[in-house]
């Protein structure tokens, strides 16, 4: 037994997932056991019956009968040795090129959508949603390259990467990265039932709007002017925040934090919703026709119904849940969409997540933060202020002083592609490095804001996108650029100069998220002009330590609802909506209430991605611990040390687990630590008042930029 433990522990992996094979596949299974270990010697034993094991798993009825099954096992199986090892380089050669010419084929048909090429003909969206990879997965089951990666490489369990990922080998990380694609074999109706129900819950978010000329104060009184159309939540929440720096502010805050709790509580009038000639006073809830002079231009007056929406809201989370549950069973080693979204995505265990924040929630610096804000606020806190936004930090120089500089020195996309070299040498890059990056970068002219599109094939470029006006790239335009260029730089150090492709990337989108705002926080170096001094850095950790709480609290909520879901798996929408209320105000008691110091509101719960993408929240927050980790790391190099080496060092560790590429980087796991020491130290000798709040020009906000980092998935909005 001792001995047999040990050829467990020195195998790559064994996994530790329960994967039983078919009824009808138990005795061939069994027989192809047998005849391998009699052709290969017992010292293959465990890699056989874990081989064997996983790709009898995912072997359907039309993949062959049980005599093909085994006929299958004793052609493909290979002992260790060179044969094992061309195989591999084989399918790692493959892989790489059907990635790569599938992102390139793809890049190519989105072209005329993306790029600013003219005027647009009616054939290009039709192009752009082309996708050519969609059945790539299914192709390889199909054609069983797939079993041969199951009966030769370990599929793994989270637990026994990060328990063993320290002391494997490159290129044991490797195999497991190429076995772990093959560990869901979900049958296209299942996704497409996945797709269906994600589109139906997109569509009800981006047709949620209120119009809030109509939306009375609890005096009955118009505190909006006349077209001014919001959608939940994310306008509503940006307007809440952009009403700090307003007269008369308070009241309108009031409001909009009112109809947030009733599209919660799923209180308000049907009616009201998307419709320009109804007015509502959420604090009454009454409704009644507009007023002919109220009325948007062109509109007609509504005939008005007070019934409240009948719990769509939760009826399409309901939805989206059978949807991605009806994948469970094809799943075998993280059986829940809970699990996968842990284990296969973010690769950080859910328990570990939680507590990272928590530890955000309960710190001793979010209370004195909170106490900071009340006292600039000048009154106690409400439950809206988690969006308090006043953490703007003088501006040297006003937009249009940067606008002008930035229009003259890039005029066109060309001209930015031309300054890449240099840009990438004020970052911090060596001469010759800056100029090999430069080659591998190609610029493209934007239809959008912009984004970076990586590559995914040694050979080929990244792309970055970018908007340039007629008159030359606004300030906005190039701080969103250097952002691009920031996972431009990960993405192709990321690619060529990891040592198996097999690697090539990040663990998970909030570590390139994390390179791009490390560019963008030195974008007035670039320009060559002084970088944001220590009081901007200050107001800019208190930022993100208020902001990373608010949506940790946000993804704490989606993680128990889901949980709920999975705890009762027939539940109505009523009973959906009554969990979710009650959930939210239980992390909103715990967490926010000591800081805020008012209790039980549902406010939590207004996030439309609780909705339209299936716990996708709790990303959020980690982000901002990994880019705070990131940062701290980066401004604390020992002398001598360049930025550019630095970066080039950290990003080729490649798709390794979180916390092992954050070790390999900065020394420690992922943690939450460096956000709460910067927070810290810039809440530390403010005595309780923050650093003074700025007169005159503000400088922007961040913002916040799609990535398109292929093959990992786009960032949406929080
Ligand atoms: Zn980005």
């Amino acid at each position: 037994m001792l001995a047999l433990t040990a050829t467990l522990l020195s195998a790559v992996a064994v996994s530790a997932a329960p994967l039983a094979p078919p009824k009808a596949l138990a005795a061939p299974a069994e027989a192809a056991r047998k005849a391998l270990v009699r052709k290969h010697g017992e010292a293959e034993r465990s890699r056989i019956d874990r081989g064997v094991a996983q790709a009898a798993a995912f072997w359907r009825p039309a993949d062959g009968d049980g005599r093909a099954f085994e006929a299958f096992c004793a052609e493909q199986f290979l002992p260790a040795g060179p044969a094992l090892d061309a195989t591999f380089a084989r399918l790692e050669a493959s892989l790489e090129a059907l990635d790569g010419h599938g992102v390139e084929i793809d890049r190519e048909l989105s072209r005329w959508a993306q790029l600013d090429l003219g005027p647009e003909m009616p054939v290009d969206g039709l192009l752009d949603a082309l996708d050519p990879s969609a059945h790539v997965t299914d192709d390889l089951f199909a054609g069983k390259v797939a079993f041969v990666v199951l009966l030769n490489f370990p599929l793994t369990t989270l637990d026994e990467r990060l328990a063993r990922g320290d002391a494997w080998s490159r290129r044991e990380w490797a195999e497991v990265r190429l076995a772990n694609r093959f560990a869901r074999r979900v049958p296209a109706e299942v996704n497409q039932g996945i797709a269906r129900a994600a589109a139906r819950a997109d569509a009800y978010i981006a047709g949620y709007d209120f119009f809030m000329h109509h939306v009375l104060s609890e005096e009955g009184e118009r505190l909006f002017p006349k077209g001014k159309r919001l959608l939940s939540h994310w306008n509503l929440r940006d307007e809440l925040k952009s009403q700090y720096a307003e007269p008369g502010g308070l009241e309108r805050q009031r409001v909009i934090a009112k109809l947030m709790e009733r599209i919660v509580t799923q209180t308000l009038p049907a009616a009201v919703v998307n419709d320009p000639a109804v007015d509502w006073n959420p604090f009454t809830n009454g409704v009644s026709p507009a007023p002919a002079g109220s009325l948007e231009a062109g509109e007609p007056r509504a005939k008005v119904e007070p019934a409240r929406e009948p719990d769509t809201r939760f009826a399409t989370i309901l939805a989206s849940f059978g949807a991605v549950k009806a994948a469970d069973p094809y799943s075998p080693s993280t059986p829940t969409y809970i699990a996968r979204s842990f284990e296969l995505g973010r690769e950080i265990p859910e328990a570990k997540v939680a507590a990272l924040l928590e530890e955000v929630l309960g710190s001793p610096e979010l209370r004195a933060l909170g106490k900071a804000i009340a006292g600039r606020l000048g009154r106690p806190l409400e439950p809206f202020d988690i969006w308090y936004a006043g953490f703007r930090p003088r501006a040297k120089r006003s937009e249009a002083e940067l606008d002008r500089l930035t229009r003259a020195r890039y005029p066109t996309a060309e001209a930015f592609a031309k300054a890449l070299p240099e840009t990438l040498q004020r970052l911090g890059f060596a001469p010759e490095k800056a100029r090999w990056l430069a080659e591998h970068i190609r610029v493209d002219p934007a239809r959008g804001s912009g984004h970076a599109l990586g590559a995914a094939r040694r050979g080929d470029e990244a792309h970055l996108r970018t908007r340039v006006g007629r008159d030359g790239m606004d300030y906005k335009g190039f701080n969103i650029a250097v952002h691009e260029l920031g996972h431009n730089v990960e993405q192709t150090f990321s690619l060529y100069g990891v040592d198996h492709t097999l690697l090539a990337g990040v663990p998970n989108t909030a570590f390139t998220e994390a390179m791009a705002f490390v560019f963008q926080a030195r974008d007035l170096e670039v320009l060559g002009l002084e970088a944001p001094g220590p009081e901007a850095r200050k107001l800019e950790a208190l930022n993100d330590l208020w902001a990373t709480a608010e949506i940790a609290a946000v993804g704490l909520v989606d993680l128990g609802m889901w949980h709920w879901m999975y705890d009762h798996p027939k539940a109505t929408p009523a009973e959906l909506r009554e969990a979710t209320l009650r959930i939210a105000r239980d992390v909103w008691n715990r967490w926010w209430a000591p800081v805020i110091g008012v209790r039980d509101t549902p406010i939590l719960a207004i996030y439309s991605h609780m909705v339209n993408n299936t716990l996708y929240l709790p990303d959020y927050p980690i982000g901002h611990l990994i880019a705070a980790q990131v940062e701290e790391h980066l401004r604390t190099l020992p002398p001598g040390r360049a930025l550019g080496e630095e970066i080039e060092r950290m990003t080729t560790a490649g798709a390794v687990t979180p916390d092992l590429w954050m070790k390999n980087a900065t020394g420690e796991p992922v943690s939450a630590q460096p956000l709460l020491r910067a927070a810290a130290r810039a809440l530390e000798g403010s005595r309780g008042t923050l650093p003074r709040e700025a007169e005159g020009p503000a400088r922007l906000p961040r913002p916040r930029p799609r990535a398109v980092s292929a093959p990992a998935p786009a960032a949406p909005r929080p």
